[in-house]
């Protein structure tokens, strides 16, 4: 059955003011899975009007309380797992355990920023004079605007949204035309837990209902996540208009495997970090660097591992690897696999669609022979597609790692404690892992990447808050008298004895 989705503007489910929808299909069978609200200047003008009214209230509604509805969308959420998984894998279509892993990050980011509710920690200091008091303290903004993609439905938008509303904003979340089912169903979590009308918004659409966000005079913030070419668009005109922004961009994440790592654990976790969710996440491993004498036994172990992988649709608990989310990132993967033979890499594996009729698979796929200028070895291609470059020692690759333009994760593999902590200290990427492939960030700690995939700011983490707060620094003088700035210590000292 194709649902029918609605935008969540004031409190009620409405369709688009034009009437006019779109739709998403499911990437394993190419059938409809739903029409949603194709939403364009007027609706997020309207979903504006709501989060304007609402934002007063929620904004002096006690953040303990803001917290506890926090805590009751954790509760739905968990209730609610599976049956959000299994319409996330339809949409989008990664595998069920994935999609069970996606709810669980909003579920655990829900009581993480649910605990924000009796902390929101400002700080005193010091002051320079006699009887006067300081503090800082965190203030929330205004209205929020999210766009976001379609590759972590529901995690991403928690990552921004749950402290967005703990800090008490008001929000407007404009999700991925690619899964406006599974968004809808996810705020559907948040009216449930009784958040008030107009506090959280959807608005559903393409990029004309996100441009209208970051155009919107009364949205102060933008918090984006998806493709560089978009992002820096947004970037651009959001700054323009002088607004906060937060982004997280691409990334070309790379593990690097030296001569005394641990095989078996190597070929592990490159596999699930390489061809897990199908290679689309921003975290995923596009890049394997690799020391010259490890190289042929790993070569050979990757290969036979990615064989024993089954991809097919994610509804069936036997799949390791669902299909890509639309025909235009199929024909993506295709074009980079075809520039990739051009440029003389050697296909080891995959390269090429499974036999089947529907669907938007293509099988795990390895290169090797890769040179670090090729264009295989440098851009994202979101996909289950591993190019891996051979150096000669840990210098060569940590130069390899930081040399493309993104930033986000890294990862190696070594039994060396010493090579270990030089790569910690060394590898310039937001995120870095030893001996664990370069996916799975847990959200108390920060989430985000340096160069080109974002612009300096982090999500999740003590730093989280951040984004979606602005510091107000409070003097209280309780002298009775104006105090002016005082260099001189005497002078201080004679005052507070007199
Ligand atoms: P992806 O390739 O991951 O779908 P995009 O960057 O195209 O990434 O999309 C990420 C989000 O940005 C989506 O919600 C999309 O609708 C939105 N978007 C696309 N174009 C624009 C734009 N010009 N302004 C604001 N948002 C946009």
């Amino acid at each position: 059955m194709v649902e029918q989705v609605r935008n969540f503007i004031g409190g009620t489910w409405r369709d688009a003011l034009s009437g006019e929808t779109f739709v998403s299909y499911n990437p394993a069978t190419e059938s409809e899975l739903a029409h949603a609200p194709r939403s364009s200047v007027s609706d997020v003008e309207q979903a504006v009007e709501a989060a304007r009214a609402a934002y007063p209230g929620w904004r002096l509604t006690p953040a303990p309380r803001r917290g506890e509805i926090l805590y009751r969308v954790a509760h739905i959420l968990t209730e609610r797992k599976d049956q959000l998984a299994r319409l996330m894998t339809q949409e989008m279509g990664k595998i069920l355990a994935e999609t069970r892993g996606d709810v669980q990050e909003a579920i655990d980011m829900a009581y993480y920023m649910g605990g924000e509710g009796r902390r929101l920690l400002g700080y005193t200091a010091p002051v320079e004079m006699p009887n006067k008091f300081g503090m800082a303290l965190r203030d929330s903004v205004g209205i929020v605007g999210l766009i976001t993609p379609w590759n972590f439905p529901v995690a991403v938008p928690s990552w921004k949204m749950l402290p967005a509303l703990v800090a008490g904003n008001a929000v407007i979340f404009k999700p991925s035309e690619d899964t406006p089912a599974t968004s809808a169903a996810f705020v559907k979590v948040f009216e449930d837990a009784g958040l008030p009308p107009g506090v959280l918004n959807l608005v559903t659409g393409a990029g004309e209902a996100g441009a209208a966000l970051v155009n919107h005079p009364d949205v102060r913030i933008i918090s984006f996540t998806g493709s560089t070419d978009t992002g820096i668009k947004v970037y651009t005109q959001a700054a323009s208009l002088g607004k906060k922004v937060t982004l997280e961009m691409g990334g070309k994440n790379a593990i690097i495997v030296l001569d005394d790592a641990n095989l078996d654990l190597a070929v592990e976790a490159i596999t699930w970090s390489a061809y897990g969710t199908t290679g689309q996440r921003c975290t995923a491993t596009s890049r394997l660097i690799v020391q010259s004498g490890i190289k042929p036994r790993l070569v050979e172990a990757l290969v036979a591992k990615a064989r024993t992988l089954s991809v097919g649709d994610g509804l069936l608990e036997a799949t390791h690897v669902g299909p890509l989310v639309n025909a235009k990132a199929l024909e993506k993967v295709e074009r980079y696999v075809e520039i990739g033979r051009q440029e003389g890499a050697k296909l080891m594996i995959g390269g090429q669609r499974p036999s089947s009729e529907r669907g938007y698979f293509y099988t795990p796929t390895l290169f090797t022979e890769v040179r670090r200028d090729m264009r295989i070895a440098r851009e994202e291609i979101f996909g289950p597609v591993l190019s891996l470059i051979e150096v000669a020692s840990l210098d060569e690759a940590i130069a390899v790692n930081n040399e493309v333009r993104y930033g986000l994760s890294s990862s190696i593999f070594t039994e060396n404690i010493n090579a270990a902590f030089r790569a910690i200290r060394d590898l310039t990427t937001g995120i870095v892992y030893i001996n664990h492939g370069t996916t799975g960030a847990e959200i108390q700690f920060p989430f985000g990447g340096t160069r080109g995939t974002g612009n300096g700011m982090r999500e999740a983490g003590l730093v989280g808050l951040d984004s979606f707060t602005e510091w107000k620094s409070v003097y209280v003088d309780y002298s009775g008298r104006l105090q002016r700035a005082q260099i001189d210590t005497e002078a201080v000292l004679r005052q507070t004895n007199s």
